[in-house]
């Protein structure tokens, strides 16, 4: 996908969203940096080229390009939200002992449970947790 200013600026009409520098560098990073950050990561890998970036603007941002379906939050742990710019269709998978977190490929739409078949599904995320290879090639 083209990450140039130009072109994310042009995502951002087309969506309806509000556009700033600062926003073009928040969906820039993520799109980058494939390692579903958090808005704390991302805050702290930017501040420094953006001095006047704030916490808020951050969230904010994230908030909107989740709303506009150009990025997905990811929930794989309670207490903190990740955030995506692959909106396509995967699962996610976290290791239990470096933190890391792997894409892999899922038809979601073959989960279809019967008790929920009348059901309005509005997401399905799928989540995997456990050790990865690379871990348990160091034990
Ligand atoms: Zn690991
Ligand atoms: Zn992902």
């Amino acid at each position: 996908m083209d990450v140039s200013a130009d072109a994310l600026m042009d995502i951002f009409k087309n969506r309806g969203i509000r556009s700033s520098y600062t926003r073009m560098r928040i969906m820039q990073y993520l799109m980058v940096n494939r390692n579903h950050s958090t808005a704390d990561e991302i805050y702290g890998s930017l501040v420094e080229e953006i001095p006047t970036l704030s916490r808020t603007t951050v969230y904010n941002s994230l908030h909107a390009f989740v709303e506009a379906g150009l990025a997905r939050v990811v929930t794989i742990e309670d207490n903190e939200a990740r955030y995506d710019a692959d909106i396509s269709d995967h699962g996610h998978f976290k290791c239990d002992s470096c933190g890391r977190i792997y894409d892999f490929t899922v038809d979601v739409d073959c989960i279809q449970p019967k008790a929920l078949e009348k059901f309005r599904i509005n997401q399905r995320d799928v989540y995997f947790k456990g050790i990865c290879l690379g871990c348990l090639d160091n034990k």
